[in-house]
């Protein structure tokens, strides 16, 4: 589920450092896997095997230090209305500031979780300092330095009570959950639109109890499937300054609740960095991806044109080379129901489990024609290897020193799975366990 933890608070408390803080450890384990750069103002973190996106509110505002803006009070707003869970952030440093209380006057009127975060407590002193911070009126402040970390564990702890727990009774389990996801204007609605348009038939539309309010379950062309809507499709921020964030917001919801992401680009528009950036985010989450190149019948081509694009898309993406990639026209109808065909196949291949004998059959030969390379003298031999019950494909493989393997290896042997195994869209997870 999308459990979406924001940051907030005045310039200069240390939302950005702790957010650093935050998405640290995951950045170290997850980064290594593609050149894509991450994005400075969100990240996946995890803590006790729980997985959240943190947002830090203060990388999109140009707000200045004396006033609380009109921008900053409706991204406060935002935050409250999308996030699962918010930290406020105060400096023990420099005290309490007028500016907290207009940020505690917005939040106090929410019913989010909201976290008093006293950061830079490093000393005794600034750790009793924190309980200034009580007249707030938005609970206990949790002494935290995100500079060093102390504290961020116990924080931690407590936020993870807020998440939703499990999916028992969930009527929706198995069907495939797509988002539609990209830049504004790539023509996301013009999609949705075209694809459910007149034979739109909603099964369910629920609404937000505990449940995320954007679902909505359709049966259209034969396909029952559950879209989780992005930006642009229910409210719009006022402030300009807001619309990135808001709509950033909207897609790593989406994102987070779905199985499968397509993911469009504007042929018109090229390949942006804003563009990788959400593909690789939907890969380190974990999701089954779908490229759709929109706006085809907007741009001079010839019959080489759709493999120019192919190669650009995996060389930039590099080493993701799996992700489908589909040209396409909404407005023409041009291969648009190929790309739903193509986002439940992905799905299929997300669910697949293969028996442990069938991996061992055909990936130990694979590893005895090629084994982990030698290192200090020492072999590494891969006993056998098996996959996992996850929502997404993980495998593991049981060898006697996994310390030893390699990227490359490693990426040696998720080509073999790949080639022996339909998982065209979907990431994969390799795990190296002592035997
Ligand atoms: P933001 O504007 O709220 O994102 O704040 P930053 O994260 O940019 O931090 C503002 C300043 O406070 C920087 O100089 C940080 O190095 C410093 N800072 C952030 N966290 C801590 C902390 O836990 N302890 C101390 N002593 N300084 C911190
Ligand atoms: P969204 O912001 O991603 O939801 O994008 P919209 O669906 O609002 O579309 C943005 C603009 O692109 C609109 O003017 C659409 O008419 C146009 N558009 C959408 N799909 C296509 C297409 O396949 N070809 C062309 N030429 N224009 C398109």
């Amino acid at each position: 589920m999308a459990n979406i933890v924001a940051i907030v608070g005045r310039p200069n408390v240390g939302k950005s450092t702790l957010f650093n803080r935050l998405i640290e450890q995951r950045v170290a384990i997850m980064d290594n896997q593609s050149g894509v750069t991450r994005d400075r103002h969100y990240g996946r973190a995890e803590w006790t095997d729980h997985f959240f996106t943190v947002i830090d509110t203060g990388g999109y505002v140009v707000g200045s230090e004396d006033v609380f803006e009109e921008a900053i009070r409706e991204q406060v707003q935002i935050a409250l209305d999308e996030a699962t869970v918010v930290l406020f952030v105060v400096d023990t440093m420099s005290g309490l500031s007028p500016l907290d209380d207009d940020f505690a006057d917005v939040l106090r009127r929410s019913k989010k979780p909201v976290f008093l975060v006293a950061n830079k407590a490093e000393t005794n002193e600034r750790r009793q300092a924190a309980s200034e911070f009580y007249s707030l009126g938005m609970g206990d402040p949790y002494p935290i330095s995100a500079q060093t970390g102390t504290g961020t564990g116990d924080l931690l702890d407590e936020v993870i009570k807020h998440f939703p727990q499990g999916e028992e009774e969930d009527p929706d389990a198995g069907i495939p959950r797509i988002a539609i996801i990209g830049r504004p204007n790539v023509g996301k609605s013009s999609f949705v639109n075209t694809l459910l348009g007149k034979e739109r038939n909603i099964v369910t539309d629920i609404a937000g109890t505990t449940r995320d309010a954007t679902n909505t379950r359709y049966k259209a062309f034969g396909k029952d499937f559950i879209l989780t809507d992005t930006a642009g499709l229910r409210r719009k921020a006022r402030v300009s300054d807001n619309i990135e964030f808001y709509s950033t917001l909207r897609t790593i919801k989406a994102m987070e609740a779905s199985d499968v992401c397509i993911v469009m680009l504007d042929a018109t528009r090229g390949l942006e960095s804003q563009d990788m950036t959400i593909i690789g985010q939907a890969v380190k989450a974990k999701k089954g991806v779908v490229i759709m190149v929109n706006k085809w019948d907007a741009i001079e081509k010839d019959h080489k044109t759709a493999d120019v694009w192919k190669k650009e898309i995996n060389q930039r993406m590099a080493p993701i080379d799996y992700l489908p990639i589909i040209f396409t026209s909404v407005h023409e109808k041009q291969r648009i129901f190929q790309v739903m065909e193509k986002a439940m196949q992905v799905y299929e291949n997300k669910s697949k489990r293969i028996a442990t004998s069938k991996i061992n059959e055909l990936m130990q030969p694979e590893v005895e024609a090629f084994p982990p390379p030698a290192l200090k003298g020492k072999y590494v031999r891969i006993k056998y290897m098996l996959q996992v019950p996850t929502p997404s494909p993980t495998f593991i493989f049981f060898c006697n020193l996994p310390q030893y393997i390699k990227e490359s290896y490693e990426r040696f042997l998720e080509n073999k799975l790949r080639e022996h195994f339909d998982f065209e869209g979907v990431p994969l997870t390799l795990f190296f366990r002592q035997k």
